[in-house]
């Protein structure tokens, strides 16, 4: 049935002409961006002034690119964030459609911008950032591990979709502070086998404190990768 529904989708949207996923708009003729040039203006980019380890944006005016506080203080166990933007604007309006809404066409369109702010990557393996069964359940997709999918495609990686997994439920993170967040991921993550060596790319949708990238890549490292850079939409202003 899934099959035949999919059939008639792509059907339909032959005899339709393009348009931009997140508006829906027409594309003007011979347009090759994923989505079009309105929302694209709304896709705010990372300033160069940033942390260049969790991609902290700096205030306006900044120049520099030293590491920020926190990561001076307390380094993450990943070595690199990699944001398509900032979380704000149409980049939020377009994360929250493809999470909550159900529009799991925008994977393509988002991976392929994001894909080009990856640059000088060294992984050899992409990872999705896992949700517990019962959230996946609810949602019926991880948004994460479709972003992921297409990464590995343009990247020409291989996908590791089940190797990290989330074992223990926790509750939505939204509310708390980054360390009540640090407190609840702790052990909620576990690797199914071991790594060699592997460095990975580790993908999700949004960075806020890093607090789920941290307890990721930790345990990734404990199973044996030797380094976890990480991929995000959206990089949030707080840190
Ligand atoms: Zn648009
Ligand atoms: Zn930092």
């Amino acid at each position: 049935m899934a099959g035949v529904c999919q059939g008639l989708v792509w059907f339909v949207k032959q005899l339709l002409p393009p348009a931009c996923p997140l508006c829906l708009r027409s594309f003007p003729e011979k347009w090759t961006e994923p989505f079009c040039a309105d929302c694209l203006s709304g896709f705010r980019p990372l300033p160069e002034a940033r942390c260049p380890v969790c991609a902290l944006p700096y205030p306006a005016g900044s120049h520099s690119s030293h590491r920020c506080g926190r990561c001076t203080v307390n380094p993450p166990s990943f070595t690199k964030v990699y944001p398509l933007g900032l979380y704000q604007h149409q980049l939020r309006e377009a994360i929250h459609q493809f999470k909550f809404n159900q529009k799991v066409g925008l994977d393509r369109p988002l991976a392929k911008l994001l894909n080009r702010t990856i640059v000088d990557l060294t992984a050899t393996l992409i990872v999705p950032v896992p949700l517990h069964r019962k959230r996946l359940q609810q949602r019926s997709y991880n948004q994460a591990l479709l972003l992921a999918r297409e990464l590995a495609r343009l990247k020409k990686l291989p996908l590791a979709r089940d190797l990290l997994q989330k074992t223990v439920e926790t509750p939505a993170q939204q509310e708390l502070t980054a360390r009540e967040r640090e407190r609840n991921l702790k052990r909620a993550f576990q690797v199914k086998g071991t790594l060699d060596g592997e460095r990975i790319l580790l993908v999700d949708d949004v960075l806020t404190t890093g607090a789920t990238a941290v307890a990721c890549s930790r345990t990734l490292l404990a199973a044996g990768a030797a380094e976890v850079q990480v991929a995000v939409l959206g990089r949030a202003l707080i840190g």
